[in-house]
């Protein structure tokens, strides 16, 4: 699988926290919010949980030095949502603890742990208010989660939605997701605490500055955020706009489940994959 690290590079800052660091930096110093990830989910063991617990209390450290200020993101598998909910919901308090003011958003994985982290979200947050949620568009109990959140004052970042569903819970049609987007989106933009509206479809941003400017929403009240490698010509604009970007920043050795729900995405990256194997099985790449 390391014959897929060519498109990976693209998504993530790199391997370890050391590579990630100074591309870390470069994002802020063009003017970009960072949302920091350290790759890793579903982790089987309470030993990998307290690991990756520890990556992210070492990567604070190193942030602190840089006097960046930026968020984290992280995925409750990586802190034992599969294996025991108090054991996560500590390790999630003792990273909020050590965060203070620095938000941690959960992001939302597959729909066996959605209700789990919502739950752990809430009560996590009614001590430490700097815990967000990410909410994904295609899911049908969204819209109730929207408003939970907005009535709790949860930061919500708003996604599409990036696993595969099945049609009892959740929308199959682009058409559908996009139109549910944005419902959500000016529901989050008018009443939400600091949300996040987090697409790179310029169908949906070209409608969403319209509602912004109609409804006089404030730069200030929101972010728009984008990943870390796709669509940096946009993430320009807005901010040339006037407009916070912030970027998720990926990193880390885990880096492969990551990467393949990127390469699904968009079919110009499996074209880009299946190129790049046929230059490496042919030796082409030696002549460069
Ligand atoms: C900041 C952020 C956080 C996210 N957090 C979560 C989360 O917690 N849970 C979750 O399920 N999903 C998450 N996602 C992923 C999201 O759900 C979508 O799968 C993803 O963003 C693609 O949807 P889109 O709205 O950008 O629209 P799309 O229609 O998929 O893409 C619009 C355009 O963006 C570009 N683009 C999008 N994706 C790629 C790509 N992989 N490679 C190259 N170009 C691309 C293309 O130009 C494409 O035409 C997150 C996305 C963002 C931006």
């Amino acid at each position: 699988m390391n014959l897929l690290y060519p498109f990976a590079k693209r998504f993530i800052a790199g391997p370890d926290l050391k590579t990630a660091i100074p591309n870390i930096r470069k994002i802020k110093e063009s003017g970009y919010f960072s949302s920091i990830d350290i790759l890793g989910e579903s982790v089987s063991t309470r030993q990998q949980a307290e690991t990756a617990k520890m990556e992210y209390l070492k990567l604070f450290e190193s942030l602190d030095s840089i006097n960046h200020s930026f968020d984290f993101s992280i995925k409750l598998s990586q802190l034992g949502l599969g294996i025991d909910r108090e054991f996560c919901a500590e390790n999630l308090r003792q990273l909020a603890e050590a965060m203070g003011n620095h938000t941690i958003r959960l992001d939302m994985e597959g729909s066996a742990y959605t209700q789990g982290t919502l739950e752990i979200c809430e009560a996590v947050h009614r001590t430490h208010p700097h815990i967000g949620q990410a909410i994904q568009a295609y899911l049908f109990r969204s819209k109730n989660d929207v408003r939970h959140c907005i009535e709790n004052k949860i930061s919500v970042r708003l996604c599409k939605g990036a696993y595969k569903e099945p049609s009892d819970i959740a929308l199959q049609s682009m058409d559908e997701i996009r139109t549910n987007f944005l419902e959500l989106a000016y529901q989050l933009l008018k009443e939400g605490h600091q949300p996040a509206i987090a697409t790179h479809d310029e169908s949906l941003l070209v409608k969403l500055l319209d509602f912004i400017t109609q409804e006089k929403i404030a730069p200030e009240s929101f972010y728009f955020e984008m990943l870390y490698g796709v669509r940096r010509d946009l993430q320009k604009i807005l901010k040339e706009k006037g407009y916070r970007v912030r970027v998720y920043i990926p990193y880390g050795k885990a880096w492969l489940p990551y990467t393949l729900r990127r390469l699904v995405e968009k079919k110009e990256n499996l074209l880009f994959v299946i190129t790049h194997l046929f230059r490496e099985t042919l030796g082409l790449r030696k002549l460069h």
